[in-house]
């Protein structure tokens, strides 16, 4: 039997169970050419909301009745392929399947020896790649300078801080509860974490963070407390937004502060990027990552929700903050 996980309606505000639909098929039998690919890890992630909705973006929206596909590392279980053998582990964006078969376009063949096979999903994967492309890209720190980002504790966050302190600059952190705070400070070694939930007076708590002012927000959560964070910004700070996770169940649209003056005052450069914007340096980069991490100067948290039916609970989850670092489910 192989279990399959389809959407099953566009989910209406935040995602919920009744959202997707839990079916089986028949364990597909490769033809010349295919591999057939056992699912071991599945990366659940924010930007996956957007693509359950009905609208134009730079990924197609999710089909009805149709798989949900993410970052999947999955094992070669029967292979018809010239390029991959038995045995071999691969990643790639697949389907939420127990069991499916690919032609073999956009799976890359990982190493176990390097590192654990899910760090391909996070430090070493999508998010490691989009932290430090977007901070290093649109972010360009100076060592000295003050870096805020939010959504701090999560699988992007906490790699831009960490990325940042290598950088030399001064790194404060914005997170959901005390424990990630304090697991920003410890594990991570950012210089400051405020919990957003509990602190009064976000914009007052940034500045009291940053005596200096912010160089650089690093932006994945949007909304209210980027907002916070702007009234905080230097002149030529630079925003890369990364993500707007606050706002991806919103189904009005909130206004806040008007953007322009406080961009054309401070000289400030803000910018929205998509990782694969910078594919050309995905190369590069994962080896830089990856030296990093050698060196005991990069680290990395994982959540581990465990069966392949609880993928979109651990998915749902995101939104409620369950996660430290990348939520990846293991099969
Ligand atoms: P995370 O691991 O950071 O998980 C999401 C986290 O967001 C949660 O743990 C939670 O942490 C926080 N969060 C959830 N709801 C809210 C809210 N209403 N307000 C503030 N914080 C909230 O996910 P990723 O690291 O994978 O992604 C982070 C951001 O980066 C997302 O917005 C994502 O869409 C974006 N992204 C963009 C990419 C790009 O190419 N531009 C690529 C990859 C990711 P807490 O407990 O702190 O609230």
């Amino acid at each position: 039997m192989n279990k399959v996980i389809l959407l099953k309606k566009r989910p209406v505000g935040r995602p919920t169970l009744n959202d997707f639909e839990f079916t089986t098929a028949a364990i597909p039998v490769p033809m010349t050419g295919d591999v057939l690919l056992k699912t071991l890890y599945v990366s659940v992630d924010p930007y996956l909301r957007g693509r359950m909705n009905d609208s134009k973006s730079y990924v197609l929206p999710f089909e009805i009745g149709k798989p949900i596909l993410s970052g999947i590392i999955a094992q070669v279980i029967d292979s018809r392929h010239a390029e991959f053998k038995k045995g071999d582990f691969v990643s790639g964006n697949l389907e939420w399947k127990e069991y499916q078969v690919s032609n073999g376009k956009g799976l890359t063949t990982v190493d176990a020896k390097v590192s654990p096979l899910s760090s391909c999903l996070g430090v070493l994967g999508m998010t490691g790649l989009t932290a430090y492309l977007g901070l290093t890209e649109i972010g360009i720190p100076k060592a000295g300078e003050t870096i805020v980002v939010s959504g701090a504790a999560g699988a992007v966050g906490s790699v831009v801080g960490q990325v940042g302190k290598i950088m030399g600059c001064k790194v404060v952190g914005i997170t959901g509860t005390d424990e990630k705070a304090e697991l920003l400070k410890s594990k991570f070694k950012f210089d400051h974490a405020i919990n957003y939930k509990t602190s009064h007076d976000l914009k007052e708590a940034i500045r009291n963070a940053c005596p200096d002012g912010v160089d650089i927000y690093f932006d994945n959560v949007g909304g209210e407390i980027s907002d916070a964070v702007l009234a905080n910004i230097n002149k030529h700070a630079r925003l890369p937004v990364c993500g707007a996770i606050s706002l991806y169940n919103d189904t009005k649209i909130h206004l806040g502060p008007r953007l322009q003056p406080i961009l054309l005052t401070k000289s400030a450069t803000m910018r929205g990027f998509i990782v694969s914007d910078f594919s050309a340096k995905f190369p590069a980069a994962t080896k830089q990552l990856a030296i990093w991490l050698k060196e005991g100067k990069l680290t990395y948290a994982e959540t581990i929700v465990y069966g392949f039916d609880n993928i979109p609970q651990a998915f749902i989850d995101l939104f409620d903050g369950k996660n430290a670092g990348k939520m990846i489910v293991k099969i």
